[in-house]
């Protein structure tokens, strides 16, 4: 029997992570297996489903790279068959109809349980059951005439011929309803597979409170999305041998359901950086710089004088200090300006220190000499300076870096000095003696 799995997201204008994480376990499953991924919009709520928000959907699986396939199907066209099942039920007495609390405003088509235990084997959890105490009758058709989810959930997924039903914990209660009205309807059930919840490092569940909770956010914050895909796979699940940092097709060959875990899975902003650091790596520097002035333009922090050559060694120079795209503009925006601030608490502390200015003024007349200008003959003009004054280097460095960047913090000084080039930091050694020299 060939694979077919689904996701099925009810639209409301943001994707939570939990849901695309289901998404992501679904394809992965599938394209693993062969099958089939197909894509079902749970639609039914027509105030929250609007246009807007199945193009939000439509949009984070686009830019995750989670193709579907065929059309996606629409719950709200399916009302009709999802009434012909509750007729089918309400005819062989599996459902009943009752004005619910009496209030006259019509009658519920009620799904009758079974009156026994039930159990099933999840393909993460194991074995699961319930007591017959504890299943209750449920609602299926409202008196107003529409499909409950449940209904409509069951229906679709045997329309579709989904094999397996990959979703998160909080459907587990569910599925003891669902695979009663399986067995009513007359159709085999699917393999249900339920993923441990998503926490925060508190072991709570994670929320927009614990940084960014929606594909969209990520997508601002300018991760790229096969770190968000490879954070997401593994936030449950893991190819053993330590394996992290993987590409969508390693994902795919190594995926398997029995290696997803059942115990909660964190998600730590900490960890999700240094995967998107990981993986901007593999890039390489010219699509990382196509990405950082993206980042920059959107921000409003490029400028048309930034010299292409220019801002690819700065770009180079941040190096692995650029976790996300928008980094570049944030951290080191002071090598595209020359009235770059000045951070106070580095002034006080590195340039209006007893001597430092001194130094500075040593430092500039050293440099002035220098030639060429680059990583190493700045490094060793430094280190000489340092012998002739017997000082440490320290008291050498620190006066510098902020002379030329406003900032005690930056890439190496002599790789900066070097990119920057003579003209720009004799400039602005000599602002920095104008403002602080006295
Ligand atoms: N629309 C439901 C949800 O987003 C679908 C659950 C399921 O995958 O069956 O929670």
């Amino acid at each position: 029997m060939s694979i077919r799995t689904r996701f099925a997201p009810s639209p409301t204008g943001n994707v939570h992570i939990g849901n695309i994480r289901a998404a992501i376990y679904n394809w992965l499953f599938s394209r693993h297996e062969g099958g089939e991924f197909l894509l079902r919009i749970e639609d039914t709520d027509l105030e929250r489903s609007t246009p807007a928000a199945v193009r939000t959907v439509l949009e984070s699986l686009a830019w995750l790279g989670l193709d579907y396939d065929g059309e996606p199907l629409y719950q709200s066209t399916q009302r009709e068959k999802h009434l012909e099942v509750a007729e089918q039920l309400l005819a062989k007495g599996a459902a009943y109809k009752e004005d619910k609390g009496g209030t006259g405003r019509g009658e519920c088509v009620i799904f009758k349980m079974p009156g026994r235990d039930i159990s099933f084997r999840d393909a993460v959890k194991g074995e699961l059951s319930k007591k017959a105490d504890d299943l209750k009758d449920f609602v299926i058709v409202r008196s107003d005439g529409s499909p409950v989810f449940h209904l409509g959930n069951v229906v679709d997924d045997i329309t579709m011929g989904i094999t397996h039903v990959i979703r998160g914990d909080d459907h587990v209660e569910n599925t003891f309803k669902h695979l009663a009205m399986y067995e009513a309807i007359g159709a085999p059930p699917p393999v249900f597979a339920h993923l441990p919840m998503i926490v925060n490092a508190q072991g709570k569940p994670y929320s927009k409170r614990d940084g960014a909770a929606y594909v969209g956010e990520f997508r601002e914050k300018g991760f790229l999305p096969e770190a968000l895909f490879n954070s997401l796979a593994l936030l449950g699940w893991s190819p053993g041998e330590d394996r992290e940092v993987m590409t969508r097709e390693e994902m795919v060959a190594a995926f398997t359901l029995d290696r997803v875990r059942s115990a909660p899975s964190q998600l730590d902003m900490t960890k999700l950086l240094w995967m998107n650091g990981e993986h901007l790596k593999r890039r390489g520097l010219d699509e990382i710089a196509a990405g950082c002035r993206a980042a920059m333009e959107r921000k409003g922090q490029w400028r048309d004088d930034i010299a292409p050559a220019y801002f690819a060694a700065v770009v180079a120079c941040m190096g692995e200090r650029v976790k996300l795209f928008g980094d570049l503009g944030d951290q080191a925006g002071f090598f595209f300006d020359e009235d770059f601030p000045y951070d106070e608490k580095s002034v006080r502390k590195r340039l209006l220190k007893e001597g430092a200015l001194d130094i500075l003024r040593e430092e500039q007349a050293v440099l002035e000499a220098l030639e060429p200008f680059t990583t190493e003959s700045t490094d060793a003009a430094l280190h000489a300076l340092a012998e002739t004054t017997g000082r440490g280097m320290g008291e050498l460095v620190h006066p510098l870096r902020v002379a030329v960047s406003g900032t005690g913090v930056g890439p190496g000084l002599f790789d900066m000095l070097a990119v920057m080039g003579k003209e720009r930091v004799m400039r602005r050694i000599r602002r920095t003696l104008d403002a602080y020299g006295g």
